[in-house]
């Protein structure tokens, strides 16, 4: 087969490359033609916007827009706005990629795509956020729509940006429309369930991973590094499962007690402190790198990329690793977990309960007709456990990883869809 390799992949490597690494092993272990593979590597459609913005002072600034679809082969592309310093092209290339094999694991009809806008939310007035989310809705308004590209929060932003994205789109519509983006606040057709979908499918990957390891929920031990949205929804219901988390951490630091942590009570804690446990007392201070070594059945790293790498995967002691976060695993360090018998649950896998239940919102606008939670919630787990077991039985037909495995799967699915489809 005539693919161009992707370049070996540094440590720390650039998010495009090690999607592209692991998306290359499974073209290769799926034996897909050089046509197929050309096809499904290059994204439909990159655009760049500038928008020139009014400040609180009066002044103008220009803020840079992007928005990319990945592939819209199975549906309508889904995936992210992040409003972050760090937004450049190839890393809204990779997350757009990663949207198109997590919405096709996961079996849901959506292509992927992301967006992003290159400023800093924390230095921004809220009017200022306001008026750079309505700027980007009508410079994207070619791009997205509720049957060709469906945006959804990401980093940076949240209900309140979904609901300005969402007016702005409808006032150019001429009449409401819903649809256009998820992740909105309920009371304007957001989901209920939404909030905890994310932690819920990482809760359920961990117990369907324990259960493949013959590990006893109730006799187990988790560590989970990030104590925000998907940190401490997961942490949360893996304890209503019989978990013992007995480590927990965020920017702030990290806390550790052996006969585990009452998370309802850090979670309360969290809320009533500014969103952080810094100064929580139900537990003591540990460093927190050594939070992704501890000596535990199941490591959730729900933060942040690349924190488990080369240096430190020789150190985890871990039975499983559960992916909360986008990316916390680099490649270089998958082959030496792999090495050492760890499971890894990937991403694209592990946090799919949000774009999951993000499709069941979209689902609800369509057909005005909201869902109860408890429908939600037993949904999103159906749809995670079909989800896992078609990997872990990829994992023996085709003798890879976890992660390998599930891009076979989603990389076969969309490469079929295409076949079928076909081109000009
Ligand atoms: P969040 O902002 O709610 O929480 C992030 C948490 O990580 C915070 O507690 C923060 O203090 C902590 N953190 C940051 N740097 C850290 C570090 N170095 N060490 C320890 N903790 C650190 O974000 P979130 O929505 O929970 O997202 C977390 C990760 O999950 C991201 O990678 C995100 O892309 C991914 N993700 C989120 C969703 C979702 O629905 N929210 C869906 C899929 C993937």
């Amino acid at each position: 087969m005539a693919y161009i390799e992707p370049a070996p992949i540094r440590d720390k490597s650039n998010p495009f490359e090690s999607m592209m690494e692991r998306f290359h092993i499974a073209a290769e272990k799926l034996g897909l033609s050089e046509e197929v593979y050309n096809v499904l590597k290059s994204p439909t459609k990159e655009v760049k916007v500038h928008l020139p913005i009014t400040m609180d002072d009066g002044s103008k600034q220009v803020f840079k827009g992007y928005r990319v679809i990945h592939s819209n082969i199975l549906g309508p592309s889904k995936g992210g706005v992040r409003f972050d310093l760090g937004v450049h092209t190839d890393e809204v290339k990779a997350l757009a990629a990663w949207m198109t094999w997590k919405c096709a694991v996961v079996d849901i009809p959506y292509g992927g795509g992301k967006g992003g806008v290159k400023c800093d939310p924390r230095s921004l007035s809220a009017g200022e956020m306001e008026r750079i989310t309505r700027a980007y809705t009508v410079a994207m308004k070619d791009v997205i729509g509720p049957e060709t590209d469906i945006p959804a929060p990401d980093m940076g932003t949240g209900p309140r940006e979904m609901a300005w994205m969402m007016d702005e789109y409808s006032k150019m519509e001429g009449r409401t429309i819903h649809s256009v983006v998820t992740g909105k606040p309920v009371v304007l057709g957001g989901s209920l369930g939404r909030e905890e979908a994310t932690g819920r499918g990482v809760m359920v990957c961990a117990i369907k991973a324990m259960e493949k390891r013959s590990i006893d929920p109730a006799s187990a031990t988790c560590a989970v590094q990030g104590f925000g949205n998907v940190g401490s929804w997961a942490a949360r219901l893996l304890v209503e499962k019989g978990v013992k988390v007995v480590a927990i951490s965020d920017k702030s630091g990290a806390f550790y007690k052996a006969d585990g942590i009452d998370i309802e009570a850090a979670i309360e804690y969290r809320n009533n402190n500014n969103g952080t446990i810094e100064g929580f007392s139900g537990a003591e201070n540990i460093d927190p790198d050594s939070l992704l070594t501890l000596d535990v059945d199941v490591l959730v790293p729900a933060a942040m990329e690349d924190v488990i790498d080369a240096n430190n995967a020789h150190d985890i002691k871990a039975r499983m690793i559960v992916e909360g976060a986008n990316g916390p695993v680099s490649a270089n360090a998958d082959k030496i977990l792999q090495e050492k018998g760890i499971m890894v649950v990937p991403d694209i896998l592990a946090n799919a309960g949000g774009v999951t239940v993000s499709y069941f919102e979209w689902i609800q606008n369509r057909t005005g007709y909201g869902w109860t939670r408890e429908r939600v919630n037993m949904r999103c787990e159906r749809f995670l456990k079909s989800a896992f077991e078609k990997v872990f039985s990829a994992t023996k037909e085709y003798d890879v990883s976890m992660r390998i495995a599930a891009y076979i799967i989603a990389v076969d699915k969309v490469a079929k869809t295409y076949m079928f489809r076909g081109g000009f």
